[in-house]
């Protein structure tokens, strides 16, 4: 279905903000004002946005900021979580993305956690024929960046 991703955006992080308190984690928005209309299955896209920001905040420190970056490109929009986190090591990012993987088994369990959620997140950005990638470094933070298809408004010219 047809959905402004804005909005969407916005009411996720403003869901976060409500949980955190203020000086455990500080969300910073790039989101353009205007409505940015993409396909897609809200649910699903709630979970996955989740996944990726409570990875965000669970993998951060205490006083961490979290920055929500929307982005119109040309033939598609991009949505990117960038923290200020503990990094994923070069060797481990090729297998984030896989079931039940958990980079530093002793770091994470104090976390909890099934190593499930980026395979889950993974899954959905392929049912909206989208990309998902990650970008990061050991010990400076991570971002998670996914594409979503527009919903081309009929008669626009492009
Ligand atoms: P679950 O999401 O099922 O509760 P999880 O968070 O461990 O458990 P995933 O979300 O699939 O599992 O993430 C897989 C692994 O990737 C994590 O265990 C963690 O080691 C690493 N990871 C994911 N996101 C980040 C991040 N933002 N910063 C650093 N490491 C991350
Ligand atoms: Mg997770």
């Amino acid at each position: 279905a047809s959905m402004n991703a804005t909005t969407f955006v916005n009411h996720v992080i403003d869901r976060f903000e409500m949980a955190t308190k203020n000086q455990e984690i500080q969300f910073k928005r790039k989101i353009p004002d205007r409505a940015i209309p993409v396909m897609g299955d809200r649910d699903k896209l709630t979970q996955l946005l989740d996944n990726i920001i409570s990875n965000a905040i669970k993998y951060s420190p205490e006083g961490g900021t979290i920055t929500c970056t929307l982005k119109p490109e040309k033939d598609r929009v991009v949505i990117s979580v960038k923290d200020e986190g503990v990094g994923i090591p070069k060797d481990n990012i090729p297998h984030v993305f896989d079931r039940f993987y958990r980079v530093d088994k002793a770091r994470s369990r104090n976390l909890g956690g099934t190593g499930l959620g980026l395979a889950i997140a993974k899954e959905i950005v392929n049912a909206h024929a989208g990309h998902i990638w990650v970008s990061s470094e050991w010990g400076r933070g991570t971002t998670f960046s996914f594409t979503l298809p527009y919903d081309e408004v009929e008669g626009d010219g492009s």
